[in-house]
């Protein structure tokens, strides 16, 4: 097999407005690493996302302090039949739910929420994720209806880590126990650390490909010194398997994370994907399916290779340039 290929896979159900999912696998002397930037996305955003394929290809990862890592559900904006089977897959007991769906209305949210809840039953841990949908007053409004579902947490109400802070004293001066998770404030704002300056979260979201690697993401975890649930950028399991290696090398892991993400897809690049099991992934290395005749299920057209080798030679450009 030559050192890099594409894939590109299908999405079983559509998950915020991707319908499929490709990037480019490199092999390096440790193993495989994935760079798959969302197509919209540039410099200098995706160069972190290059430096996190080159750990795992070229450095591999740091020793894990624990063998499994417990992962959440996950729950596009889905009616809510669809929401209580897909809260129970892969036998998790947590499920992470989206909510504020563009075109969608809030009675829907409260619909898939409360199927999700009661699917997973009181022992069960619901968590919804906004996205930054929500102005502060609708979070607000919003929260006051939804914490009757006993919410684990909600991840990311509003876009700004201020937005966030407002909310967080509002709720706090109401006596409505909701803890809030920043995830984009931390992997897209250019400042995680506002996050914990303006105490505007209780959790950091940490994503390996956006924040530039495992060890990043360790050494920004220390420094943001809040409890960490590792998610995925909907990757194949060479990009899951970075998230793995982060979340089985924290110091602690209080929360189940977001690494289930395989199992929204139709096709994976190994035929041992990384996907739950009784709530759960193993950590170990994903071994990626060698080409038969007729090219694997998950390769690229041409076309869709050539794209990636461009933006790759593109970035590798910039990268080379005197700053
Ligand atoms: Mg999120």
């Amino acid at each position: 097999m030559s050192s890099s290929e594409v894939f590109d896979v299908a999405l079983t159900t559509p998950f915020r407005n991707l319908t499929r999912r490709s990037g480019l696998l490199i092999r390096g002397a440790a193993g495989w690493g994935e760079w798959s930037p969302f197509p919209e996305y540039g410099s200098p955003e995706i160069l972190a996302w290059w430096a996190a394929a080159l750990e795992a290809a070229e450095e591999g990862f740091p020793d894990p302090v624990r063998d499994w890592v417990p992962v959440n559900s996950i729950v596009p904006a889905v009616g809510p039949e669809d929401a209580a089977r897909l809260a129970l897959a892969g036998g998790c007991r947590t499920a992470k739910v989206k909510v504020a769906q563009a075109g969608q209305r809030f009675a829907d949210d409260l619909e898939r929420v409360e199927a999700v809840r009661s699917a997973l039953g009181l022992q069960g841990r619901v968590r919804i994720d906004v996205n930054g949908a929500w102005s502060v007053d609708q979070a607000y409004r919003n929260l006051r209806q939804l914490t009757r579902f006993d919410l684990e947490y909600v991840e990311q109400p509003c876009a700004t880590a201020e937005e966030l802070a407002d909310l967080r004293r509002r709720l706090a001066r109401s006596g409505i126990e909701v803890l809030i998770a920043a995830d984009e404030s931390i992997r897209r704002s250019g400042d995680p650390e506002a996050v914990v300056a303006l105490e505007a979260a209780d959790i950091a979201v940490l994503k390996v490909q956006p924040l530039g690697g495992v060890r990043r993401c360790l050494a920004l975890a220390e420094r943001l010194g809040l409890p960490v649930v590792v998610s995925s950028a909907i990757e194949s399991s060479v990009g899951i398997r970075a998230g793995v290696a982060l979340a089985a090398a924290l110091p602690e892991l209080p929360y189940a994370c977001g690494l289930n993400t395989v199992a929204l897809l139709a096709n994976d690049v190994t035929d041992d994907p990384l996907v739950a099991v009784e709530g759960r992934l193993p950590v170990r290395d994903v071994v990626v399916l060698e080409p038969s005749a007729e090219g694997p299920v998950w390769q690229a057209s041409a076309e869709m290779r050539q794209w990636w080798l461009d933006r790759r030679a593109a970035m590798e450009q910039r990268r080379g340039e005197p700053r």
